[in-house]
């Protein structure tokens, strides 16, 4: 296989991360590259497992849209999941996800497989804690089957453009990662962006700004003009759909957030071209920061307790 390279390429997560901390940025896209594999030195093998960690609310997140992606790729092939068959699928997963972690046999396979923050670092965490995730699940993945997008979904097929696709497109001077959980036709020339949400409220500037690239992919990609994409929220935890219009305001400010974002991300390499990233450039937080207590890097970092 050819060698994997590291380029810096936009993204909705990179960009949080690098508003996070300097330092767990460089960890997430520098310190950790290339840990996928057993021959490197134990730093960058700690840091990728640790980049790999999750939490239970990250995680539920995961396996629910593990669940709705599996069930509208098998409506679109015609072998519908009924939803007990769904449930008990996506409950068997969740269940060997958690004992996978906590025996660390996930380790074998960091790439694909779940691990714990809750385990890695030894937290307490009540058994019915983990009982209540599941919970949350199934109650998730039920109010999923029951949504009426979702039963739509179901009677027009045909006009699911995508699921889950990793797309790679060019904004500016930068390529920009996105991936839609769904892309529907609309039936009259224009797309709905289909967008599960699985945990507490987000903020309006957060879905703009996700939207917004979103147009651009739409838009810039697909050649949908811009009054005709649409996105929906739906919030699976709390049973709320919420629809916005993408107009090319909102496709504006996102090319620019992308620009500045990826302008700043720039300006702290050692060589550009190369893509090459020195951990003394990304500082860590003061000492006592209380995004430490709960970092996935914090072992690294030797901000343990
Ligand atoms: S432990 Fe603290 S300093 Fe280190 S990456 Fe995490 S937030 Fe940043």
């Amino acid at each position: 296989m050819a060698d994997l390279i590291n380029e810096l390429v936009w993204s909705h997560s990179r960009s949080r991360t690098f508003a996070a901390c300097p330092r767990a940025y460089w960890y997430t896209y520098y310190g950790s590259w290339g840990g996928w594999s057993r021959d490197v030195p134990a730093p960058i093998r700690d840091a990728y497992v640790q980049k790999k960690l999750t939490t239970r609310a990250m995680w539920i997140g995961t396996v629910v849209h593990g669940a709705a992606e599996e069930g509208i790729r098998r409506i679109v092939g015609q072998r519908p999941l009924d939803l007990e068959a769904a449930v008990r699928t996506t409950l068997t997963r969740a269940r060997n996800d958690i004992e996978g972690s906590r025996t660390g046999d996930w380790l074998q396979r960091a790439a694909k497989r779940t691990g714990f923050r809750e385990h890695y670092y030894g937290e307490p965490v009540d058994p019915s804690a983990w009982e209540a995730a599941i919970a949350e699940i199934e109650r998730q993945v039920r109010g999923l089957y029951e949504n009426r997008i979702f039963r739509r979904i179901g009677q027009v097929p045909g006009r699911v453009m995508e699921v889950e696709e990793l797309r790679r497109f060019r904004v500016g001077s930068t390529e920009v990662y996105a991936a839609l959980d769904v892309l529907m036709a609309d039936g009259n020339g224009g797309v709905v962006i289909i967008d599960w949400k699985t945990g507490e409220a987000h903020s309006n500037d957060e879905i703009a700004a996700q939207l917004g690239v979103y147009g651009i992919y739409a838009t810039q990609e697909l050649g949908v003009p811009t009054d005709r994409v649409k996105a929906m929220h739906v919030n699976l935890r709390h049973a709320v759909e919420t629809t916005h219009a993408v107009g090319p305001a909102a496709i504006e400010a996102a090319r620019e957030e992308i620009e500045a974002g990826v302008t700043q991300m720039r300006e702290k390499l050692r060589d550009v071209p190369g893509n090459v990233a020195e951990r003394e450039d990304y500082p860590m937080v003061p000492e006592g920061d209380s995004r430490c207590r709960w970092c996935s890097f914090r072992r690294s970092c030797a901000r343990e307790t």
